[in-house]
């Protein structure tokens, strides 16, 4: 065996472990630190809808909101909400 032919193999070998790893992090729920840097799609669609549910909840509660409709009046942004309901649409309220 050449030192080609065994740094061939190695990198086939590394090749084929790491097509291994790459699905077993790619295994939804499996990998600990991909949520981390990226989230999985399962787990973006969760935090959409939770997002899609949060800005839901801002738009009705900023309808009835006398401030948000002062800052709409102010700023003429039909979507313009008050500081608390701006703070509770972007989840952090
Ligand atoms: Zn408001």
């Amino acid at each position: 065996m050449t030192d080609d032919d065994r740094s061939l193999s190695n990198r086939a070998r590394k090749r084929i472990v790491d097509g291994g790893v790459r699905r077993l992090l790619n295994t939804p729920g499996w990998n600990p630190f991909k949520a981390a840097v990226q989230p999985a799609d399962a787990s973006t669609k969760v935090a959409d809808a939770l997002h899609v549910q949060r800005l839901q909840n801002a738009g009705e509660a900023a309808a009835i909101c006398a401030e948000c409709a002062a800052r709409r009046l102010a700023s003429g942004d039909s979507t313009d909400l008050c500081p608390r309901h701006l703070a509770q649409a972007m989840g952090i309220g």
